[in-house]
């Protein structure tokens, strides 16, 4: 009897969870706590759980319930991490918010969101097997991926998918197995490891004075071991601050002293010293010492004071300041501001621009209270600042665009500069989300405001300033009356004509570079497209080097002597002679940075010039050299693409050349006037500071171009109000919103199938007007993969916009579950750039 009440007892206090795992199922998942777990649990902690068969996973809680699952017993939760949630309450429904809109599983987001140090995993990774003797068996795509796993030890199941860009890559890998090609392990990933530094310091009874000076007299004979112990008083002045020696000192930079190891082994065997280890921040020792905000000028001043005034009325600001306004030093007072009333404060930047000037700036003033959270950081990093964050080390947070999924518990102020940056776009894997987008509604949730800067502002964001739905605070001076650039068009038919072009160079531009030269005075040319040439041709049969797996021309790169695909990352070696028909006249064609490069080096032999792009700036601390070296003015010409446009400010550039403004112009995409215009204005803002007026001049085949004109005037509202007819006409966001649907296949056909039942699906729901495509994808062929887009254009005020992603789901699933379209995949881009 008592044994059943017993156990009638202990069901009723069984407890279960709702978990969330980095996995793309939409679904929470449901496990069992033990009793002690129970009394521990949390909502937003994480515990380790089994998935599947094998598999081990870190998820997160977001609910304790204790009703049973219905149709399955519950596994037990393995472990539970946390006794205090690592995730808070607005971020789970921030996690939910991103994936619904989205279109996206609440797992993917937390993928994203999380560290890859707060969550453990086990992985079944596959690496080579060293016995195997058939490579014959293979198919093409399994000889390369053998090639990969020859190059990398092994690989995890998901770099396999995405190498292979398949769904299911199972059936793959069972094949692999088979033809005893590889093996399979499991390998259980490291979570996050606090830095730990070994100290030594004296035992307590030496603090004294007397102590000490007792002790040095009894250490007379054995030299060695009194230098160890002078040294460490060398670093640690225990005589004037005996509490000094509870800190001790790293035994590493004791031993940087010259001191015999041996010895102070014997001082810590004989209990003279004792060893400790202490865990420190990896952000430590940073701190450049706080320095005063800089004076606000008075319209730098004004403009401050008005964001202040419009967030009273707004949740949302757009500051449009031109470049060199000193946007930064308004960002600082209003950061302090909030920072003062006890809020926390998220200051997003893109990418690029983070590991910049920007970022010292704002560590001179904020010091060590400012974590800083980045994609190049090692995850360690990163787990500190989330945990910073949670335990309110750091109020202010700089980051990119996934710090806007970092712990805030108490956020005021959320900062986007440069709004109008693209890479704010996440484009792959999912969430496919826009960090300016996401950092609107969480603000709105937690009740912060937002401000938005940019000198070229996104047309969206002008247009909701306009209509009132943001507050507009515009600066349109420089600070410390620095002018504006000169800005002057250069037409390059005239000089083709007149045969006044020295390789793709003008007279023009040659003539004020060379005056910069004499002047000691920098250049920047611009160039949006890295490598050496686009493509490789053959002036007999005009063969050209395509990739085998993509629809595009392989970029010719110098230095590495390769071909190189820049959608799929396919290298090969550059041809000696034309592969179809052997000649020799096989020529590099179209120009990129890198030519530019070589072009200006047998221009001005003299020069000295660098190259800032993607293939310069790989490692971890190339592109802060880079800048560097420029800002010392040790370099004449900084050649590079958009990099150079970010978040960059140098004292010395007055000469800004734009290479070719044509591609950029002429792009077949309805925001390519906007992008052009962004970008040249952006580039042209380098030319000129302070004292000096700075020249830009900007080679094209179209001076009569809109864009160019209103670049010509600085006229930002101009540009704008003559771009928005033009989307209102064409029913374009602002006036829409896109959702891109890519449908893709190693059969084209069976693509195009697809892809055009969908759109069909959706034309008879949401009428013609609304729905675009299906197309050819600009680059109808990636990885082997065909690639056609459909696009929905729905109207922002007339769409129910939930119901019509309901039914786009729905025809999706309707579509991949049919048996013809196994082997298809969709991916859903909502609010594509
Ligand atoms: P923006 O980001 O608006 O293009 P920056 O923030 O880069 O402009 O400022 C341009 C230059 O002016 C920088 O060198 C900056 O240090 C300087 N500057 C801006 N405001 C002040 C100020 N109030 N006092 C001193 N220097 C300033
Ligand atoms: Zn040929
Ligand atoms: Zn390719």
């Amino acid at each position: 009897m008592i044994s059943e009440s017993n156990e009638f007892s202990e069901v009723e206090q069984t407890f279960f969870v709702e978990v969330v795992l980095p996995v793309p199922i939409p679904q929470y998942f449901t496990y069992r706590l033990s009793r002690e777990m129970s009394q521990l649990a949390k909502v937003g902690s994480r515990v380790v759980v089994e998935f599947g068969k094998s598999r081990v996973l870190t998820a997160v809680i977001v609910k304790i319930h204790n009703t049973p699952p219905p149709k399955y017993q519950a596994k037990y939760v393995q472990e539970l991490l946390d006794i205090e949630p690592v995730v808070t309450a607005s971020q789970l429904w921030l996690f939910e918010w991103v994936a619904e809109y989205y279109m996206c599983h609440v797992g993917e987001v937390m993928n994203i969101a999380l560290p890859a140090g707060l969550k453990i995993s086990s992985q079944s990774r596959i690496q080579y097997n060293p016995d195997f003797a058939h490579p014959e068996l293979l198919s093409e795509q399994e000889t390369q991926l053998m090639e990969v796993l020859l190059k990398e030890e092994s690989l995890s199941y998901d770099e396999v998918g995405r190498f292979l860009d398949q769904k299911d890559i199972n059936k793959t890998i069972k094949e692999l197995v088979a033809k005893h090609a590889i093996i399979l392990f499991e390998e259980v990933k490291d979570k996050y490891r606090p830095k730990i530094v070994k100290k030594i310091r004296l035992k307590r009874v030496f603090e004294g004075t007397e102590e000490i000076l007792a002790l040095i007299e009894k250490l007379e004979k054995t030299t060695k071991q009194q230098e160890v112990l002078l040294e460490y008083l060398g670093h640690v002045p225990i005589n004037e601050l005996h509490y000094k020696n509870k800190e001790g000192l790293a035994k590493s930079t004791l031993k940087a002293g010259d001191i015999s190891e041996s010895s102070l082994k014997t001082l810590l065997d004989k209990g003279i010293f004792e060893e400790f280890e202490i865990v420190v921040s990896r952000f430590d020792g940073e701190d450049l010492g706080s320095q005063a905000q800089m004076q606000l000028s008075e319209p730098q001043q004004k403009a401050s004071d008005q964001i202040m005034d419009s967030f009273t009325q707004n949740e949302v600001v757009l500051f449009h300041g031109i470049t060199g306004s000193g946007k930064t030093e308004i960002y600082i007072d209003l950061i302090q501001k909030v920072l003062d009333s006890g809020s926390q404060v998220l200051f997003l930047l893109p990418e690029i621009a983070l590991t910049t000037q920007i970022v010292n700036r704002l560590r001179v003033v904020f010091g060590d209270a400012m974590g800083v959270y980045h994609s190049k950081f090692s995850d360690n990093e990163r787990v500190e600042v989330w945990k910073g964050v949670l335990d309110g080390k750091f109020q202010f947070v700089v980051g990119v665009r996934s710090a806007i999924f970092l712990p805030f518990t108490n956020l005021g102020l959320i900062i986007v500069d440069e709004e109008h940056e693209s890479s704010y776009k996440q484009f792959d894997p999912a969430p496919r989300y826009h960090a300016r987008d996401v950092a609107i509604m969480l603000a709105l949730k937690v009740r912060s405001k937002v401000l938005l800067g940019s000198a070229t502002p996104s047309i969206e964001s002008f247009y909701q300033a306009k209509n009132k739905k943001y507050g507009l605070v515009s600066l349109n001076v420089r600070y410390g009356d620095a002018q504006l650039p000169d800005i002057r068009l250069v037409d390059m038919k005239k000089e083709r004509k007149d045969k006044t072009l020295v390789k793709e160079f003008s007279s023009e531009l040659l003539a004020e570079m060379a005056q910069n030269l004499a002047n000691k005075q920098q250049t920047i040319i611009f160039l949006n497209r890295r490598g050496y040439a686009p493509y490789l041709n053959c002036q007999e049969c005009n063969w050209i080097g395509h990739c085998d797996q993509c629809a595009v021309s392989l970029t010719y790169h110098l230095a590495e002597k390769t071909l190189v695909c820049h959608y799929c990352g396919h290298k090969e070696s550059v041809p000696k002679t034309c592969p179809d028909c052997g000649s020799t006249k096989v020529k590099a064609m179209g120009v990129g940075t890198e030519k530019i490069e070589e072009d200006l080096y047998e221009i001005f032999p003299e020069a000295k010039i660098l190259r800032m792009d993607l293939d310069t700036t790989r490692s971890k601390n190339a592109y802060q050299n880079i800048i560097g070296e420029f800002e010392k003015g040790e370099v004449d010409v900084l050649v590079g693409t958009q990099m150079v446009s970010k978040g960059l400010d140098f004292d010395h550039v007055s000469l800004v050349g734009i290479y070719n403004a044509d591609k950029m112009i002429h792009f077949p995409d309805f925001r390519a006037a906007e992008r052009a215009f962004q970008l040249i204005t952006q580039v042209s803002g380098r030319a000129g500071r302070r004292d000096q007026k700075g020249r830009v001049l900007i080679q094209t085949g179209s001076p009569q171009n809109r864009i160019l004109q209103f670049v010509l005037q600085n006229d930002y509202v101009g540009f704008y109000e003559s771009e928005v007819i033009d989307r209102e006409g064409y029913n374009y966001p602002p006036f829409s919103r896109i959702i891109e649907i890519t449908v893709k296949d190693v059969d084209q056909t069976l693509a195009h199938q697809a892809a055009a039942r969908l759109a069909q699906a959706l034309e008879n729901q949401l009428g013609k007007t609304r729905v675009m495509g299906p197309e050819k994808a600009l680059v109808e062929r990636i990885r082997n993969k065909y690639l056609f887009e459909v696009w929905l254009k729905l109207e922002k005020d007339k769409m129910n916009i939930q119901a019509t992603k309901a039914f786009l789901q729905k025809e999706i699933v309707n579509l991949i579950t049919e048996k013809k379209f196994k082997s298809v995949q969709v991916v859903v881009n909502v609010d594509a750039v």
